[in-house]
């Protein structure tokens, strides 16, 4: 009964959720690298040093790309990248506290972005907005 209510909560809740979780909702802090923004990345084990969607540089670009276009600005956020099977029915995940963007490696562009979207949102309103009433979600 408690894992059918988890995951009534999970679907309502689309691809962002608050998590009473301890341990960076289960997720762990080790990361592989942090970016000069602050950013901290886990890309191991699904991807290896040298991949594309490992480089920290894109995720800090994107999120400063992210930040110009909604206007809002927040501190880089911890990200961890995935295989698609660790996150059923999702491209992307975000947590709220602590802030955690979680994307799968095969769609980590438009997951991240997303992610980003909702964690900017919470970031300034306390709001992650779940439902994507956003204008924000189809603008950037
Ligand atoms: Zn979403």
């Amino acid at each position: 009964m408690r894992t059918l209510t988890l995951v009534v909560l999970l679907v309502m809740a689309g691809c962002g959720g608050s998590s009473d979780d301890t341990n960076n909702h289960g997720y762990g802090y080790q990361f592989d690298v942090m970016g000069t923004s602050g950013l901290q990345l886990r890309y191991s084990p699904t991807l290896n040093a040298g991949d594309y969607y490992a480089d920290i540089a894109f995720y800090e670009s994107e999120f400063e790309r992210v930040q110009a276009c909604t206007g809002i600005s927040a501190p880089a956020p911890f990200v961890i990248v995935v295989k698609p099977e660790q996150l059923p029915d999702h491209g992307g995940y975000y947590y709220s506290g602590p802030a955690l963007i979680v994307v799968d490696d095969f769609i980590a562009l438009s997951a991240f972005r997303h992610e980003a979207i909702h964690y900017l949102l919470d970031y300034s309103t306390g709001d992650l907005d779940p439902g994507h009433l956003s204008p924000l979600f189809s603008r950037c």
